[in-house]
């Protein structure tokens, strides 16, 4: 009995995520009692443990040591017994490894042996609840929330202190409590708001008395766990959020942040939902659709940090090259997911192609007018522009912005080009001009709002629908090949005009219907006549 006092003495000094812990090594005493098992009439061995809380249900828990890993550890080493009741797929009857955690067969459990072990634990548990023995229960891991901060910058805790009345809520009339923009900020620990006097002294909602309103406010992620609602109705008035609104724009259709994001902000925020759900405010249950998480833009091929001297100050280059270069840059120099390193010639690079636009877009296109116009040209560019509206509105879906920004460089080199070869329509120039402008408008928003003013549209680039693509514009015009195979016609093949020699021989070599030809012949040669027919001579 001693030993058991002493251990629960040692094991209270230990914090529960100390002994929660799956890292850290198990300690138990056995109190030299039994309690009996009702399912099957065995004495069970009653251990105190240090990694079973008394907040955990009852404090007391059946140690199942084959299928928890905690229990498994512990049975390990004090020589427990470890029975497995739950047969993985290739079982052989023997000792296990390590706790098995997956769905399984039982086995070991009298009656119910055979049953999945998802059917077999509401089966146990139905016949416990017909025994009269116990019940089903749902363990919430929930734990209190403290919410109030010592800050400025957060929703005032609408609570005023009175002293006779006590606590007293700020009335409804009154919310909501706004802060003071003349706060002071002064280092002495405690937000500032408790050092303003026109904020902290308030009578009292109730008795008039002179009283004081609470100076701590609330954890920003009480306002994020449920702006993505207000936000749909952000003037509204009557309560947290419109209804009407909410049905429209809610769930959220994407979320984006950074993989920190994965577990507090979504945990709350998700609770919220589920909370309101219940509630019957909303009728969702979960607030976000769609996660997508940005990576990490690293500098010279390391984390940025202070101590290693090699942050990038963004501040820096807006001030240098412009914010929408330095954004066009983020979105360029790596895939989304994956982040990428920051380079200097990099953000030189976008820079050039901003100029580049700009010197595009400023162009007098009426100029084209007076010179010849060359009809492949023109389709050349029409193609060009739809193929780019066409890459650029997926790559956007799918988050792509880097091969997204890459298309858009393209077009504008075709139509750099083009303007050199001077063999345009002032049409032909201003459709692709204008739609590139347009396209660039979610990525260089000041640049194209410019341009399209310059381009001479007279309302905002930004409230502009996106533009749209021609399939039979965006696609290659194509001719038919003779593919030949020791002289006899065996194929014929759709290309684009003006394929390469290269990519023509291997279109018809790959051609399923040629392939039974030449399988397992020498192919000697392969002959190929521009624009006709591909020869293959094997033998
Ligand atoms: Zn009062």
């Amino acid at each position: 009995k001693a030993e058991v006092a002493d251990y629960i003495h040692q094991a209270s000094l230990e914090t529960e995520i100390e002994r929660l812990s799956t890292e850290k090594e198990k300690t138990g005493v056995f109190t030299g009692a039994y309690c009996i098992n009702r399912l099957n009439g065995e004495r069970v061995p009653i251990l105190t443990a240090d990694y079973v809380l008394h907040t955990y249900g009852t404090g007391v828990v059946m140690g199942v040591p084959a299928h928890d890993a905690r229990d498994f550890v512990f049975a390990k080493k004090y020589g427990l017994p470890i029975r497995v009741v739950v047969a993985p797929p290739d079982w052989d009857g023997g000792d296990l490894e390590d706790a098995y955690l997956a769905e399984g067969t039982q086995v070991n459990s009298g009656e119910f042996d055979g049953l999945s072990s998802s059917e077999g634990l509401q089966k146990i548990a139905d016949h416990i609840e017909a025994q009269g023995w116990g019940e089903r229960k749902v363990n919430y891991r929930m734990r209190d929330w403290l919410v109030s901060r010592q800050r400025y910058w957060g929703t005032p805790i609408p609570i005023i202190y009175c002293p006779e009345c006590g606590e007293v809520p700020v009335p409804d009339d009154e919310l909501p409590v706004v802060l003071p923009e003349d706060a002071e900020f002064l280092p002495t620990g405690e937000s500032p708001l408790a050092l303003h006097e026109g904020f902290v002294n308030v009578p009292c909602p109730d008795c008039g008395r002179p009283s004081k309103r609470e100076t701590d406010t609330m954890d920003t992620f009480v306002d994020s766990s449920w702006y993505f609602l207000r936000y749909a109705s952000a003037g509204f008035q009557d309560g947290p959020f419109d209804p009407e609104a909410i049905k429209k724009w809610n769930p959220v259709d994407q979320y984006t942040g950074g993989v920190e994001h994965a577990v507090m902000h979504l945990l709350y925020a998700r609770f919220f939902t589920k909370a309101l759900r219940d509630l019957g405010l909303i009728d969702f249950d979960e607030p976000f659709v769609r996660l997508f998480n940005q990576g990490t833009i690293i500098y010279q091929h390391q984390k940025m940090s202070k101590s290693r001297g090699n942050v990038i100050a963004p501040d820096d280059y807006v001030n240098e090259v412009g914010a929408d270069v330095v954004r066009s840059y983020l979105m360029f120099l790596g895939p989304w997911e994956a982040g990428g390193d920051w380079s200097d010639s990099g953000i030189n690079g976008v820079a050039r192609w901003a100029n580049r636009v700009w010197e595009v877009a400023n162009r007098d296109s009426s100029e084209l007018d007076h010179s010849p116009v060359n009809e492949n040209s023109v389709r050349d560019v029409q193609r060009a522009l739809h193929k780019t509206i066409k890459k650029v509105s997926d790559d956007m879906d799918s988050f792509k912005f880097n091969t997204a920004i890459a298309s858009l460089m393209e077009l504008t080199n075709t139509l750099t080009q083009a303007w050199e070869r001077s063999d345009l329509t002032s049409d032909a120039w201003n459709e692709a001009v204008s739609n590139l402008v347009a396209m660039m408008a979610p990525i260089t928003p000041y640049l194209s709002e410019e341009l399209w003013e310059a381009t001479g549209h007279e309302s905002s680039v930004h409230t502009q629908s996106w533009p749209e693509w021609d399939e039979s514009l965006a696609a290659d015009e194509t001719i038919t090949l003779v593919v030949q195979v020791n002289g006899r016609l065996r194929d014929r093949i759709e290309v684009p005009v003006g394929i390469e020699e290269d990519t023509a021989k291997e279109t018809a070599l790959s051609s399923p219907k040629i392939q039974p030809h030449i399988q397992g012949k020498d192919v000697s040669k392969v002959i190929y006549v521009p624009g006709r027919l591909v020869n293959i001579v094997a033998g």
